[in-house]
């Protein structure tokens, strides 16, 4: 096919091409980014590239196996369709253009946004194809240990199954949740006062297309870092079926999920964090993913901070002794393990969860946006290998497609645990009084009590900036003092290893005009 095309077609007459490049390794990547070109999706194990006329030469570089699918692709739709059943897979051909079949999977051109109703009454998962750059990053895999603390647990036990089972049922009395029907947009509204109802400190909406229903947004500022600096738990409340502007009930898919983020909102409402937390519900999951490419899109300009994402969509389905949830660590752009260990040490250490940890590629739920962007995210989803028979039809009502309550309710009290651990609670008492706390320097000091332990300081700063660190007894004497370089807009963590004898110090911090004190003690 590739020599055909490649022979017959007078290629350099176009300025813009989409290549499907095979078996890529990330120093290919590499290559190919420092050469210009960008990679815009992962197709299964293939890469593909939008590659100017200049640029197609360089390709050509790399030793990979390379095809060219497609001219002028900007001005087009593409979608990676995952099916499983065969007759699904002949609709497809009748809907788009089959460009390429790699992974078991499609990659389909179709030739306006009205087909995309088409491809949502059919059994798929659909991955649109956006046009901007992956965004890769070296490996960080932070190690993060989980010790029981008694609030956490408190948030925890908030969790009810009754409250679980009104919102699954509010959410298909709206009939359909249809991404560009009316009743999506009631539905956003819907949840929306509920956010508010819970006095979350900014709730709004996010409009990422006319003519879809928005994503809902409820921002808890965090205490240390009331800005761009957060947790995310998000899941998607849009759904579909064979009937999809008219009766669609998606209780499992992905009322589960919904459900989970406005119960995350419930439990967390009357706690203080210090780092910032965001639950979100997303709209346009079903048409590949475009509410939340939109969010992690703009969290990436706007160089926001995102400590982790905890995804949920589809996990109150089971069949007899597979009800355990499965924690997916998609592959498909970085690798999410931490945060998938992470989740299963806080539903060991808070709940009963049965769960399984899966690493692979798995792209087709929001998860996935966060990730494209460099962003750590894992979906927790009933077991992979049970198949929902009532997956994306009118039968995914309470009973039908959702009849695992007690994984979901447990899920959702893990994904509590590990928002909550992750955005730190934060409890204000007289010995973490802050004596002055001025301007745009933000510090996090803890423990504040210590015993033969380090002293870890966080710093946070807009700008680059040296930071002076003094150590005071109660006598005035500086006991210790440092020069800290503070990277910009990032937290830079620093431990102390002074022995200090027991005592009260006060820690100093100094930036330009800006003074912190905090004090600390030190126990016999
Ligand atoms: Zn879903």
């Amino acid at each position: 096919m590739k020599s055909i095309f490649l022979l017959t077609i007078p290629l350099l007459v176009w300025s813009n091409y989409l290549v499907r490049i095979d078996n890529i390794s990330k120093n290919d990547i590499m290559l190919l980014n420092s050469l210009g070109i960008n990679t815009i999706e992962n197709f299964g194990d293939a890469t593909l590239a939008l590659v100017s006329k200049k640029e197609l030469v360089r390709v050509g570089q790399i030793k990979a196996h390379y095809e060219i699918l497609d001219v002028e692709p900007m001005n087009n739709i593409y979608y990676i369709v995952s099916v499983e059943d065969k007759k699904t897979k002949e609709k497809i051909a009748e809907i788009g253009e089959i460009l390429s079949v790699h992974d078991g999977l499609f990659l389909i051109k179709i030739s306006d946004e009205s087909k995309i109703v088409e491809l949502n009454k059919l059994k798929t998962e659909l991955k649109r194809i956006f046009f901007t750059p992956i965004v890769v990053k070296p490996k960080e895999y932070p190690t993060i240990n989980v010790i029981r603390d008694t609030l956490i647990q408190q948030m925890v036990n908030i969790v009810s199954a009754d409250t679980i089972i009104t919102i699954v049922q509010r959410l298909q009395a709206f009939r359909t949740r249809y991404s560009t029907t009316d009743s999506a947009h009631a539905c956003a509204q819907w949840i929306k006062n509920k956010f508010i109802s819970y006095g979350f400190d900014s709730v709004y909406t996010e409009t990422f297309s006319t003519s879809y229903a928005p994503n809902v947004i409820a921002i808890k500022k965090g205490v240390i870092y009331p800005g761009r600096n957060y947790v995310v738990g998000c899941g998607h409340y849009d759904c579909t079926s064979q009937t999809p502007t008219t009766f669609a009930p998606g209780a499992d898919d992905n009322g589960s999920g919904t459900a989970g983020v406005l119960e995350a909102a419930r439990a967390l409402r009357n706690y203080q964090f210090k780092h910032s937390i965001r639950l979100i519900a997303f709209c346009g999951e079903e048409q590949g993913l475009l509410g939340s490419y939109y969010y992690a899109q703009r969290a990436y300009n706007m160089s926001d901070t995102i400590l982790g994402a905890v995804n949920l969509d589809m996990f109150a389905y089971s069949t007899p002794n597979r009800d355990s949830l499965t924690i997916i660590n998609d592959t498909t752009y970085i690798n999410n393990l931490w945060l998938a260990n992470y989740f299963s040490a806080c539903a060991d250490t808070y709940t009963m969860l049965k769960k399984k940890v899966w690493t692979g590629r798995r792209p087709q739920s929001d998860h996935a946006s966060f990730s494209r962007f460099g962003y750590s995210a894992i979906q927790g989803r009933e077991n992979l290998n049970v198949s929902n028979p009532y997956y994306h039809t009118t039968g995914d009502t309470i009973g039908g497609g959702f009849n695992a309550l007690t994984m979901c309710y447990e899920g959702i009290k893990a994904a509590v645990a590990t928002i909550a651990s992750l955005a730190k609670p934060y409890v204000p008492t007289a010995i973490d009084e802050r004596l002055s706390q001025t301007g745009e320097l933000k510090i996090d000091i803890y423990p504040n009590i210590l015993r033969n332990t380090p002293l870890k300081i966080d710093f946070y700063m807009p700008r680059t900036e040296k930071v002076y660190l003094s150590i005071i007894n109660p006598l005035g004497q500086i006991i210790e003092s440092q020069i800290i370089n503070v990277s910009q807009s990032k937290i830079t963590q620093i431990n102390i290893n002074v022995n200090l004898r027991p005592g009260v110090y006060f820690v100093q911090l100094q930036e330009r005009k800006n003074i912190i004190i905090q004090k600390i003690v030190v126990l016999p």
